[in-house]
């Protein structure tokens, strides 16, 4: 192989490092998972040392796996969970705390505060966000706010704050460089969306000294350079972007109205609103998608709680399925319209509904249900969930497009993705390469150091495995979804989230 870019891929449950050519193909993958802590209900945490070791040991296997050395790597490109929260020492690098996960809600009632405080207006217009404890501001008060001495030291200058990235930057060029990229800084509830800048009403409302943060670049920038200690030899990092904000890019969406939908345990909607960083009446979320040169680009983000997670527990927590790829067969052997509805609102309903107090529900049993139709019932409801926040998309901005990208692990269930299309009446798309997250990154680093010239190049390079076109009648589409708004509004507690 001529040259290649290391992308770098660190996941809430596992790192990966891959190895792209030009060409954006595959040329070796090394992945390790790393625990996962869970002190106390409704916390999550992760050992820093432990993200970096998975992080250090994949890039070193998949350079010896491909016989490659650190001289033959063009570039270093990095994606990252997003909103996790990390605050070191700058002196040892050493971390004063686990990393807070963004699945962490010890901040619930510090949120809930400031809610009633009335801050909500003024968060949503900055940032793009909600008041959650998802987002990092949150996480950080709450580490300076319980960790004696720590504000005294964070005032001092003696510490630093980062997103997972920030704390991989700081690693990886040996304590040179703090800083992050406009996509991670967006997911703070910190940063300004439309300025661009760290927001001093935000830090003051929060209690953040500015001496911690990190220094915001545009997500195809100098990132610094690999410490030769590391791999070997020293490589320039020139890409940086958050998880679903890579894998936008990944999938070359990069005109305003086409989107992606990543299937994972969760899923991830992502929209390109272009210049425009548009406000949701539903709750979705604004953030940027990526910038480049100085130029920001905006996307709108909705998430659905369950996706995959709903097939995790027919196989594991029912027993119904050996495996997740089995789901397809059983759904294909299942009556057509079997009136069966599965809401797998197991820790509450998100958009549109938002109610933080539903609980699941499997609904239209008759006496000849069989597994086949409970387990199609389960795909479908990834399906309409899709749907409901693509009606949110389309009800906040005109520009939806007519096709989405797909990719993530449940992508590969040809039954679902036939009937998400149906259920959309849009053409469903599904890349050759799937692991559009890290080839993001590759692409941002790509773009830094010359292999592309801009967007176009990288668009140019998307290849579609395969197309689903919708093929339901409309009148059968809009029966089946209004069946399943009934099922959600059957299992609504009444409370608002
Ligand atoms: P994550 O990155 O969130 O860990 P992945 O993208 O690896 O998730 O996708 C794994 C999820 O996809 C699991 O929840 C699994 O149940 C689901 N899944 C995998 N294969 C299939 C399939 N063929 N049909 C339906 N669901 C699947």
């Amino acid at each position: 192989m001529a040259s290649c870019i290391l992308a770098i891929d660190q996941g809430t449950t596992s790192s990966r490092a891959i190895l792209f050519d030009r060409h954006g193909q595959v040329h070796g993958v090394a992945q390790e998972a790393f625990p996962q802590s869970f002190p106390r209900d409704g916390w999550v945490e992760h050992d820093p040392e432990a993200i970096w070791q998975s992080v250090h040991r994949t890039c070193r296997q998949v350079l010896a796996d491909a016989s490659l050395q650190a001289g033959d790597v063009v570039a270093v490109g990095l994606t990252n969970q997003r909103e996790t929260t990390l605050v070191w020492e700058r002196d040892s690098g050493r971390p004063v705390y686990p990393a807070i996960v963004w699945q962490d809600r010890r901040t619930a009632s510090l949120c809930q505060t400031l809610k009633e405080q009335g801050h909500d207006a003024r968060i949503r217009e900055r940032t793009g966000l909600l008041i959650d404890p998802y987002f990092s501001a949150t996480k950080l008060a709450w580490l300076l706010d319980s960790i004696d001495g720590l504000r005294e030291r964070a005032e001092r200058g003696e510490l630093a704050f980062g997103t997972i990235d920030s704390f991989l930057l700081w690693r990886l060029t040996g304590g040179r460089v703090h800083a992050t990229d406009a996509t991670n800084a967006s997911r703070t509830a910190l940063f300004n969306i439309h300025t661009q800048q760290w927001d001093d009403d935000l830090l003051a409302l929060f209690d953040i000294p500015r001496a911690l943060l990190p220094e915001v670049r545009d997500c195809s920038a100098d990132f610094g350079s690999v410490d030769p200690t590391v791999l070997g030899a020293p490589i320039p990092i020139a890409g940086v972007a958050g998880d679903q904000q890579a894998a936008l890019v990944g999938q070359a969406c990069f005109s305003p109205g086409m989107a992606k939908s990543t299937y994972g345990t969760g899923c991830f909607m992502v929209l390109n609103t272009g210049d425009t960083p548009a406000v949701s009446r539903n709750q979705l979320l604004t953030t940027v998608a990526y910038r480049l040169e100085g130029k920001t680009t905006y996307a709108m983000e909705g998430s659905i709680f369950v996706a995959g997670a709903a097939i995790q527990w027919l196989r594991d927590g029912l027993g119904l399925l050996r495996e997740a790829a089995d789901s397809e067969t059983l759904a294909r052997a299942a009556r057509a319209e079997h009136g069966v509805y599965l809401v797998p609102a197991f820790t509450g309903l998100g958009a549109p509904h938002w109610d933080p107090g539903a609980r699941g529900a499997i609904l239209g049993l008759t006496r000849d249900t069989g597994i086949g139709e409970i387990v199609a019932a389960g795909l479908q409801s990834v399906c309409y969930q899709t749907r409901d926040l693509q009606a949110c998309m389309s009800a906040d901005i005109a520009t939806t497009g007519d096709t989405l990208r797909v990719d993530g692990g449940m992508v590969g269930n040809d039954w679902m993705m036939q009937f998400l299309a149906d259920m959309l009446g849009v053409t469903v798309e599904r890349p050759h390469v799937l692991e559009t997250t890290a080839l993001g990154a590759a692409y941002l680093a790509g773009l830094q150091v010359g292999w592309y010239q801009g967007l176009d190049d990288i668009a140019r390079l998307w290849h579609g495995e395969r197309r689903f076109q919708p093929t339901m009648p409309e009148a059968q589409r809009e029966r089946l979804y209004r069946g399943w708004l009934d099922a959600v509004a059957r299992v609504k507690s009444g409370e608002a989230g």
